[in-house]
């Protein structure tokens, strides 16, 4: 082919429209001024989209005709695609959400008396691997984008009919804690990120965004540049050793090293109250036992925090258990008599497969990753015997 064929083609190749959803206030102030336009525009599509939850912008009826043809041109507010919705019997609601390329994720609203939390996915699959998640199990497809990460937070207002409507917040709390490592997918959770917290947008107050990190050390130094979102931590053991097995990520960042960092990270804060949120899944016969929980009290003294146990749920590809009710008291009582805030999570919207760690519900498993575990673990089985 020759030179001028293929400049041709170039230049005749449509170029994609911009998704306004997953802009910030900064990046939709420097759209306009691209277009030529007043930075002032950015603060009435902002309103539009995440405010009225407006995506068509014909719509947008103060942008003014001339304008309003023009973005239609070169942009466009173009939420991800709800597949299914299940009702919990105790008010969980999912949402299995399809993005671009087709492949699926899962968010998850949780109401609480006056609150209700929102877990939402950063990726398609994951690629770290913890042994006790559902998620880890699928493989790693692809980062989120900031559009599709916020439109999990669109979508959910849209689908309780809740924008400006007068029913008041239907979305109070986010944790990004759904699908994916959201460090790994860090400009584009960030952005959305911020734009959960921006007044213009959903106006959640920052210690009511948390994102969820399994200890990518490298991203989380640099997080507090960029970001005021409060911290939680999936440490799950109190060893490194243990924590090697179960979050392999920990060969690469250990304990030490994560902690100083959640530190780093929180004393960066311009509030100086904030405390790390540490996440303690809790598997019958691994790491739940008194010795455990000793040593995680001896392991976090000093550390600003509380502590989350959450009693693991079984999945299908998953041949970890559930501790007895009494296990999970009795490692709740050592945290408590040595002086930490401990909760222990409810499980909740069990009836529809929403409790954390079990996100994977009905998302293919595209790389065929479960089969290949179960036929390893077959394999070594037939070597042993
Ligand atoms: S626990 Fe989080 S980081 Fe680990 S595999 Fe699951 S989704 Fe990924």
């Amino acid at each position: 082919m020759s030179t001028s064929t293929s400049a041709t083609i170039a230049s005749t190749a449509e170029v994609p429209k911009v998704n306004l959803l997953g802009l910030t206030r900064a990046q939709m102030e420097q759209f306009f001024l691209d277009q030529g336009e007043k930075k002032f525009r950015a603060q009435q599509v902002l309103k539009w989209i995440h405010h009225a939850g407006v995506i068509d912008i014909e719509q947008m009826s103060n942008l003014g005709k001339a304008l309003r043809e023009k973005l239609q041109r070169v942009a466009e507010v173009r939420p991800p695609e709800i597949v299914s919705q299940h009702d919990s019997a105790d008010g969980t609601r999912k949402w299995a959400v399809r993005v671009d390329g087709g492949g699926l994720v899962e968010t998850v609203l949780i109401p609480d008396r006056e609150r209700a939390t929102l877990c939402v996915s950063s990726q398609v699959g994951c690629s770290l691997d913890c042994s006790f998640c559902s998620t880890g199990k699928q493989g790693f497809q692809r980062d989120l984008s900031a559009a599709e990460i916020i439109g999990q937070v669109w979508l959910a207002i849209k689908s309780y009919d809740a924008f400006q409507s007068g029913k008041g917040r239907i979305v109070t709390n986010v944790v990004m804690m759904g699908m994916g490592e959201p460090l790994m997918n860090f400009d584009n959770v960030v952005s959305a990120m911020n734009l959960m917290m921006e007044d213009l947008a959903y106006g959640i107050s920052k210690r009511r965004v948390t994102l969820s990190t399994s200890g990518v050390v490298p991203a989380l130094d640099r997080l507090a540049e960029v970001s005021e979102a409060s911290l939680a931590v999936s440490l799950h053991a109190p060893n490194d050793a243990l924590r090697n097995e179960l979050v392999p990520i920990n060969r690469k960042y250990p304990i030490a090293r994560l902690l100083e960092s959640c530190r780093n990270y929180i004393d960066a804060q311009s509030d100086n109250k904030r405390v790390v949120t540490v996440e303690y899944t809790l598997i019958a016969g691994v790491n739940d036992q008194l010795e455990h929980a000793r040593e995680l009290a001896e392991l976090l003294r000093d550390f600003p925090c509380k502590i989350n146990l959450i009693p693991f749920n079984p999945f299908s590809q998953s041949d970890y258990r559930r501790p007895s009710g009494n296990a999970v008291s009795r490692f709740w009582q050592v945290l408590v008599d040595a002086g930490y805030i401990v909760t222990v999570r409810t499980t909740r919207g069990d009836d529809i497969d929403a409790a954390c760690g079990q996100l994977v519900g009905q998302v293919v498993d595209r790389t065929r990753r479960s089969e290949r575990y179960r036929n390893a673990a077959e394999n070594q089985a037939t070597k042993a015997g």
